[in-house]
């Protein structure tokens, strides 16, 4: 706890308060929360919807997929034929399982064109048995044949729309949604390593869906695009949605001298509109590739197609778009490298895909608009996180649907726990580290854990951040700082403290930036701050210090912070080494021994606001005064000063 100190020398001449709270600007951050939003509701509701998962998912390695769709928007309804190419990972596999939608109905399953036994459960279970018992690594495949009528629930999975009197069918499975139109496992444990999609639409329909277009057939009228996928694709990221979008690409030269495509299904009545819209993907894609590598699908696409949800859905190569807003290309393109490359392990960890992809619009506008909407987003995001004094990254509650799709903490605090390990780590230990974690075999093009980014963040870095994850990610809440600082001879002396917005953090050891101005010019002062009441001193020499501001680029979640200057006077308080103030943290009162000359006392709370009393027989009574942080000036009879002591009241 902290302990008394005097200001050898000191008089207060003047309290400043410095509150990084500037006001909201969320209009001006496009529809930043408006995406969180839009995301948070549809998932939720999907959560609770969900049932069981998939029994015996990680049995076995599904490793390749032919997936045949018949869709007509005009229609309610799919037809499919799916082929499945697997590898047990045990001894003695007998059976395959599925999660599928009651609502849909198997026509048959078979095996080299002999049926395979199966049952179908009211658990939504699809049951293959084999016929056979294959052994660990043994190779298998058979095909499921099934139609029917979606299950319709208002944020489906598999939904009708229609634009311009023209109807429009999509599919948007996360996080539970998979079987409500296909056959598939539905859990985070194994992605399909290769697909080939292929969609038979009516004349005049296009068909979006993963990978690269490799073809469109005509049969029997229709038509049939031909999408080849080879990146693994978790099951939740496979997508299609058709209608008479009108098509176009733009394309990102890269030095190399290739070419990414950015192929956009649009609905024809605002393509013109949509054109300049999506040309801003391009730049927003050159800044993402320099600082985490080149788009993870770039020998495919990336592409959009338009949709009649409000928001986005980052559909692996092919982003679902409600709109083209900066906000949500940047949000939907973000996710590509973190939730489609690397896809969090569970959905407890979904801050591994929405807090990058929340940081990582945060970076287009730092790379955009660094002195307008950078700043307003790291306002309105850290803002946003610390709305409330409590609450963690880390999802301590599974069974709330709430707490897992929280806006303000898996995106918004999510965001921010990054920025500051980039400010811990310098840049570019930082980015060097977020690319290990997306290009590392276990990671890359695979599931990823908390704990495997942190390894590699501690590996970059050189630094055991154990702490930072105990106080950021388990632990709740942020600090409050207060500073005090005074210009003595040549150098500037700073003593910093902090309070915590919530218990479950008795401290946060931070490297917390300090700015001031000498001789005009801004200069930083970094606050390795390990204990309370620590002192730091800095040779300045002779120098004219203006203004001292705490993390004014917001680089820390920190708000209430207070900057209290004490500067040098020639003028000598009386006595000011003879006085002892106890106790210190003090309660309901303070003594002050020797209590002879002492009259008057002012305390100075970390707003600046001033209390003062008379004193008889060296007894104080504060028991009015709020616990916290005070500068303590005691008087004498003529009302001069004495000594400047602190205190801290706690109860
Ligand atoms: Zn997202």
């Amino acid at each position: 706890m902290k302990t008394s100190r005097l200001y050898l020398g000191a008089l207060i001449l003047m309290i400043g308060t410095i509150t990084l709270s500037a006001q909201d600007d969320q209009s001006i951050i496009w529809d930043h929360e408006d995406v969180i939003c839009k995301e948070q509701e549809h998932a939720e509701f999907k959560i609770q919807q969900r049932g069981n998962r998939t029994a015996f998912a990680d049995q076995t390695d599904i490793y390749y997929q032919i997936m045949k769709w018949d869709i007509d928007p005009a229609q309610y309804y799919i037809t499919g034929e799916i082929t499945y190419f697997f590898k047990s990972k045990v001894d003695n596999l007998t059976a395959f399982h599925l999660d599928m939608a009651n609502e849909l109905q198997v026509n048959s399953i078979t095996r080299n064109a002999t049926p395979l036994t199966y049952t179908h459960t009211s658990d939504q279970l699809l049951t293959i048995s084999l016929g056979k018992s294959l052994a660990l690594g043994e190779t298998d495949s058979f095909t499921i044949s099934y139609e029917g009528a979606p299950p319709s629930n208002g944020f489906g999975s598999f939904e009708q729309g229609t634009h311009a009197g023209q109807p429009v069918i999509w599919t948007l499975s996360e996080p539970y949604g998979v079987r409500d139109w296909w056959p598939g496992k539905q859990d985070l444990i194994d992605k399909i390593d290769s697909v080939d999609i292929y969609v038979t639409t009516p004349p005049g329909q296009l068909a979006a869906s993963n990978g690269k277009l490799m073809s469109t057939t005509e049969l029997n009228g229709k038509l049939i695009p031909h999408w080849q996928h080879r990146y693994p694709i978790a099951s939740y990221l496979v997508a299609i949605a058709v209608t008479n979008y009108s098509a176009y690409s733009q394309y990102l030269p890269l030095d190399n001298g290739d070419t990414i495509e950015i192929l956009n299904y649009v609905y024809p009545e605002t393509a013109t509109q949509s054109q300049t819209e999506t040309e801003r993907t391009i730049q927003i894609m050159a800044n993402y590739n320099r600082l985490f590598g080149t788009y993870p699908f770039a020998a495919e696409k990336y592409g959009h197609a338009q949709f009649g949800w409000g928001g986005g859905m980052e559909h692996q190569t092919m982003s679902f778009m409600g709109g083209f807003s900066f906000g949500l290309i940047a949000h939907e393109l973000a996710h590509q490298w973190f939730g489609d490359k690397v896809t969090c392990g569970s959905w407890t960890e979904i801050w591994l895909n929405e807090g990058f992809a929340t940081y990582l619009t945060g970076l287009t506008y730092e790379d955009q608009s660094p002195d307008i909407y950078w700043p307003q987003w790291k306002t309105s995001t850290s803002n946003s996180a610390m709305s409330q004094p409590g609450g963690s990254v880390f999802v301590d509650d599974t069974t709330s649907t709430n707490r897992i799709f929280s806006g303000r903490l898996s995106y918004n605090k999510g965001a921010y726990l990054l920025h500051m390990l980039r400010w811990i780590m310098g840049d570019e230990k930082f980015f060097a580290a977020c690319r290990d974690y997306l290009d590392s075999p276990g990671t890359a093009y695979d599931f990823a854990y908390t704990a495997e980014l942190q390894s590699y963040l501690e590996q970059r870095s050189g630094k055991d951040l154990d702490e930072f994850f105990n106080d950021w990610y388990y632990g709740e809440g942020f600090p409050s700082y207060n500073l005090t600082w005074t210009q003595q001879a040549d150098s500037i002396v700073f003593w910093l403290d902090q309070t915590q917005s919530h218990p479950s953090v008795s401290f946060f050891e931070m490297p917390v930036p300090v700015s001031v101005v000498l001789n005009g010019a801004p200069q930083t002062f970094v606050l390795d701050h390990s204990t309370q009441g620590q002192r730091f001193s800095f040779p300045i020499g002779n120098t004219v210090i203006e203004n001292v501001s705490i993390d004014p680029e917001i680089w820390i979640l920190s708000k209430n912070n207070t900057v209290t200057e004490i500067t040098t006077s020639t003028y000598q308080p009386i006595g000011q080494n003879s006085f002892n103030v106890f106790p210190n943290p003090a309660q309901s009162f303070v003594e002050i021994v020797p209590a002879k000359d002492v009259f008057a006392a002012d305390f100075i709370d970390n707003l600046g606001r001033k209390w003062k009393t008379t004193i008889s027989a060296g007894r104080i009574d504060i028991s009015a005064l709020s616990p916290g942080y005070y500068i303590l000036m005691l008087k004498n009879s003529n009302g001069d000063l004495l000594s400047v002591q602190s205190i801290v009241i706690a109860r």
